[in-house]
């Protein structure tokens, strides 16, 4: 029998592009403060660390010094040995230069990989021209990153399927399908359920639900196989009206939910041959 058949990643997205101090002071902002949530997120079961930097008042920003102290930080810690997913979300239509540089430095396990544009409905665009997601697809090949292809609608999981194809992604893929992001696919099962069949049969595959949807999303994933994503950039309350005290509360209750269901929590080097993520050197 296959020992990782029972295993499952737990994701940890410490930080995002959205909430604020305001929405909850636990937020992680800081890069000393976002090495620690990761840190404490590994301690609790995470085997992935997906981050987002913001500059010093607390706007999102793709600002490489924060990325590389964030990740200098993290990986001073040797008995830490998370894997870093960074994100190229590229907020407020950066140049694509700018985008693929901190991958290039930096060199993180995964990166994300949005397989298409949409409407923030706070009036910003989530841009991510073809021109880009070629370019974004082919440096990961060279770079030895796998892109984590996040689908916030059934038409950039189609748009996948076609970079498949194309030999821009390379199989087998990993995906991340996001239910209920302003302007993206709501949190209704019926759409995980639509999406899950869509997904390339040699895929791994993980989905979280924004807000009030985390916990019906994370359930359904538990049932279907998939990998999970807990953490405060999706949201940002424990309970309803109680606000969350750490990322690492919300990674603790996806390995007790997962252990419930006769499942493990990966380590990071499990998560890296679930996800076929380089080795470590
Ligand atoms: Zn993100």
């Amino acid at each position: 029998m296959n020992t990782l058949s029972n295993k499952r990643v737990i994701s940890v997205a410490v930080t995002g592009s959205w909430p604020t101090k305001a929405d909850n002071p636990n937020v992680p902002i800081h890069p000393e403060e976002i090495a620690q949530s990761v840190f404490e997120s590994w301690q609790a079961g995470a085997a992935v660390a997906h981050i987002h930097v913001r500059d010093d008042e607390g706007r999102p920003c793709m600002d490489f010094d924060k990325y590389k102290r964030v990740v200098e930080l993290i990986r001073a810690n040797k008995e830490c040995d998370i894997n870093l997913n960074l994100t190229t979300s590229g907020i407020g239509g950066l140049d694509d230069d700018l985008r693929i540089y901190p991958l290039e430095q930096l060199r993180p396990e995964l990166c994300s990989y949005d397989c298409g544009s949409m409407n923030w409905q706070n009036n910003a665009i989530f841009e991510n021209h073809p021109r880009f997601l070629e370019r974004l697809g082919l440096a990961c090949q060279e770079l030895g990153i796998k892109p984590e292809i996040e689908i916030f609608d059934t038409g950039m999981l189609y748009s996948a399927l076609y970079y498949i194809k194309k030999g821009v992604l390379k199989a087998p893929c990993h995906f991340q399908i996001v239910l209920g992001a302003p302007g993206g696919m709501t949190v209704d099962l019926d759409h995980l359920l639509y999406l899950h069949r869509l997904l390339p049969e040699d895929c791994t595959w993980s989905a979280c639900g924004i807000g009030k949807g985390h916990m019906p999303v994370m359930l359904t994933t538990i049932a279907l196989g998939g990998h999970l994503r807990v953490g405060m950039e999706d949201n940002v309350m424990y309970h309803k009206g109680i606000p969350a005290k750490s990322n690492a509360q919300f990674v603790a209750r996806a390995k007790r939910l997962l252990e419930e269901a006769g499942y493990q929590p990966a380590s990071p080097e499990e998560a890296r041959q679930i996800y076929g993520l380089r080795p470590r050197t």
